[in-house]
């Protein structure tokens, strides 16, 4: 673990200084939402208000569309030098790093995240992915199509347009990152609707690329609920684009408003249920067994791509079940402002009653070995639920086919590879797995055959902004990160010249 940056009072006395700001940001400048009306955003930990967000409906949305496209046509962005385009996402990565402290805080106070975890991954995360992208924007080469000499024909990449941009709750920075990174570079106008769970680090992140030199109407955030501002952004005549992470189930909603709207392109990223292969020849079981249980507790357990499926060759099992327990005992479950703290609060009431309910659907369905409740925290106990392990149940039971989103591990054995991998594919997801062994043959076989979007092989929830994250099957289609994903923000052209 990285070394604390403050105790836990240090951390209080910032989080009591800061005065978030709830208001949208539309076309360069807060403003509210045109009915006026706000939603009170809450801390999970405390179940206290951390201040008022303006709640955009459809009218917002029109209004940032609005925005987004003036700025678009207006060329000052979209037929940018990419030169230029670099100096502003890079120092816009400079900027995230400059307020680390308050941008961990912000995710941290907004959906329960240890802070120090915001500190150390998220927030330098978030100022990677500018970074990476910014440094690309200017290494980024067009074709020449192969041509008789009478002829020239090009094939260039031209931005889409406007780029609507929905993301969930668990890593509201990062999420944000990951869609508007690639959308800018490629010359693209964005609007971004964050989860209604924490929208503050998106306000603030587009009040920073304002800050680093974005021309206003570039980048809009319109904060509001999936079902007024999300369904809106999904169903716009003048959006271009709709790029989308969250649940499977929201995401096919989305395919359904372009549809009924523009058939605009639409990109899902979505849940997973992911498998976790330990095999007897693993060089370290320990290791094995200590990144599994990180594979699954990290962030709450509230992780797309969380390990919620361990996979462990039978002769093995027991051994491994034995260590990842004493990993989950050793889970500080807190305040997420205390250093100490390894795990925070669920995001709301509503998620810890829902995970709750798949606890007891576990408890008919096999053994549960740890956990299985709400832990009180000094006294308050609303949202914190502690690390689960259940094995004896099989991969048809509801608890390993259906993602939990919250601190659940599923154990489930196998005798050999075959079964390996039947059990992990078996599955309506397809985000990502790991393999652990010491056979490399082993390892490229069963990569090839799992059907997931990322193959961790000795190591889990592998990911850089240099390789694509996404998914197969249920996990969606959309990739984020890479040079990939900007081509889903771009329309090839061809421009053919007789020359
Ligand atoms: P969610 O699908 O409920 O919400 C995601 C976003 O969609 C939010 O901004 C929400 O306001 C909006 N939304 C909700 N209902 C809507 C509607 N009817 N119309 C339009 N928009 C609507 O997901 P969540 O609970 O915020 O996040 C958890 C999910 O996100 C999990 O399934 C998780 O696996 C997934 N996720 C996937 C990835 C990935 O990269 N594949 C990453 C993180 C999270």
């Amino acid at each position: 673990m990285p070394v604390p940056t403050h105790t836990r009072e240090q951390w209080n006395d910032r989080a009591a200084e800061l005065h978030p700001e709830g208001r949208a940001f539309i076309g360069g400048e807060h403003v509210d939402s045109a009915s006026g009306e706000t939603f009170s955003s809450i801390n999970p930990a405390t179940g206290r208000g951390l201040g008022e967000v303006a709640a955009g409906d459809e009218e917002d949305v029109e209004r940032a569309v609005r925005a987004a496209r003036r700025a678009f046509e207006g060329g000052e962005w979209s037929e940018s030098a990419p030169a230029d385009r670099k100096r502003v996402l890079v120092l816009l990565a400079e900027l995230i790093r400059e307020r680390a402290e308050e941008l961990a805080l912000l995710d941290s106070l907004d959906m329960g995240k240890p802070v120090e975890d915001a500190m150390s991954v998220d927030v330098p995360a978030a100022a990677g992915v500018f970074q990476w992208y910014g440094e690309a924007a200017d290494k980024l080469y067009d074709e020449i199509a192969p041509t008789a000499a009478t002829d020239l024909a090009l094939v260039t990449r031209e931005p889409l347009g406007v780029v609507g941009a929905v993301v969930p709750w668990n890593f509201p920075l990062d999420l944000a990152a990951w869609k508007v990174a690639p959308a800018l570079v490629a010359g693209n106008s964005v609007v971004l609707k964050p989860a209604e769970q924490s929208p503050l680090s998106a306000i603030r992140l587009a009040e920073l690329a304002a800050a680093a030199g974005l021309p206003p109407g570039v980048l809009n955030v319109v904060p509001g609920f999936g079902e007024t501002a999300g369904r809106a952004l999904g169903r716009h005549p003048d959006v271009d684009c709709l790029t989308f992470t969250g649940s499977t189930e929201v995401g096919k909603l989305f395919l359904r408003y372009s549809a009924e709207s523009n058939a605009k392109p639409v990109w899902l990223e979505c849940g997973g249920k992911s498998p976790n292969l330990v095999f007897a020849d693993a060089e370290d079981l320990d290791r094995a067994a200590e990144m599994a249980a990180f594979g699954i507790f990290y962030n709450q357990g509230e992780v797309c791509s969380a390990n919620s499926r361990l996979l462990v060759e039978r002769s093995v099992a027991e051994e491994v079940v034995e260590r990842v327990l004493e990993r989950a005992r050793s889970v500080r479950v807190g305040d997420p402002l205390d250093p100490e703290t390894t795990m925070g609060p669920l995001v709301d009431e509503r998620h810890a009653g829902r995970v709750l309910s798949y606890v007891d659907a576990g408890r008919e369905a096999g053994n549960l070995r740890f956990g299985g409740g709400r832990v009180a925290v000094d006294g308050y106990d609303r949202c914190f639920v502690g690390p689960t392990v259940f094995d004896g149940i099989a991969n048809d039971a509801r608890v390993a086919q259906e993602e939990i989103f919250g601190p659940v591990l599923t154990v489930l054995d196998f005798a050999d590879d075959e079964e390996a991998v039947r059990v992990a594919n078996e599955s309506r997801y397809g985000l990502a797995a790991s393999i652990w062994t010491t056979d490399l043959g082993r390892a490229h076989r069963l990569a090839r055959r799992l059907r997931v979007g990322t193959v961790s092989v000795n190591t889990v929830d592998a990911l850089s902004p240099q390789t694509p994250f996404g998914g197969f099957k249920g996990s969606g289609f959309g990739r984020d990160l890479s040079l990939h994903a900007v081509d889903k923000y771009t329309g090839l052209k061809t421009t053919w010249i007789n020359v």
